[in-house]
């Protein structure tokens, strides 16, 4: 991990100065506040999440309710902080009813979130979700289809890791994916052991047919799932619980079975 340097840093808080002021989008208008993303700005590991919730949108922090609880259960897990990762999301401001976002308020964030991918330089960036890891990956396989399998790709002319996990707001809700979760996590470590992706590994092999934008997958970290589980169609995910979560809110509530 090389340290930031000054101008990185000085980029990183003039990007945060814009995407406060930002009114690229409509959320603007209904937002409290923007919630840039934070951490350590030389961090190997970035998690993307999805958009801010109700906390995050009060707070102007990431991952503050009860999935950044998780969140953190997680990273002490693997022995690290949240303040040793950067955490962002695609969305910079939150969806009224925490509604999903949609394509164009989605086109409109992700300049911002190259930007931090550039000046952060991380080996592994880590989706939570579907939304994140479908915007990442240029694929729109879910979920659960390509959970805790890393994928090298270059992102913002940057060599990298994708790995996909399931969203911790999810987990929540849902005992089985809470353990895949955990289990994806564990293997975390090892994958930021390893050396960074060369430059152009995930150029499609000649000849080959061509993996979805310029992503390939590499061999997954020890005992990661050989084998998709089966897909029924995408589980939904309900990934910022509505409103002060207190208490997360039943599944059947959600929409989530
Ligand atoms: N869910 C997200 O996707 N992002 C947050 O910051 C909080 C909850």
């Amino acid at each position: 991990m090389a340290p930031a340097t000054d101008d990185d840093l000085a980029a990183l808080a003039a990007l945060r100065a814009e995407v406060e002021a930002c009114t690229l989008c409509e959320l603007h208008a209904t937002r409290t506040k923007a919630v840039p993303g934070e951490g350590d700005p030389a961090s190997d590991l970035m998690f993307v999440g999805e958009a801010p919730g109700y906390h995050e949108d009060q707070q102007g922090r990431p991952f503050v309710g009860q999935a950044g609880k998780l969140l953190e259960q997680l990273l002490a897990s693997i022995g690290l902080t949240r303040e040793q990762v950067f955490i962002a999301n695609v969305l910079k401001s939150r969806p009224p009813n925490n509604r999903d976002p949609r394509p164009e308020e989605i086109a409109a964030c992700r300049p911002y979130l190259w930007r931090q991918i550039e000046l952060i330089k991380p080996k592994v960036i880590c989706t939570l979700g579907n939304h994140a890891t479908k915007l990442l990956t240029g694929d729109p396989a879910g979920i659960t289809r390509v959970h805790g399998r890393p994928q090298a790709t270059e992102i913002a002319g940057h060599s990298l890791y994708l790995y996909p996990i399931f969203h911790p707001a999810a987990a929540l809700y849902t005992p089985a994916m809470l353990t895949t979760l955990q289990e994806d996590f564990l293997r975390l470590p090892e994958l930021l052991a390893r050396a960074a992706p060369p430059a152009g590994a995930a150029a499609p092999p000649a000849g080959a047919a061509a993996p979805p934008a310029g992503v390939v997958p590499v061999a997954a970290p020890a005992a990661a799932p050989q084998a998709a589980p089966p897909e029924a169609a995408d589980a939904p995910e309900v990934t910022r619980p509505e409103a002060p979560d207190a208490q997360p809110a039943k599944p059947e509530q959600l929409g989530l079975f």
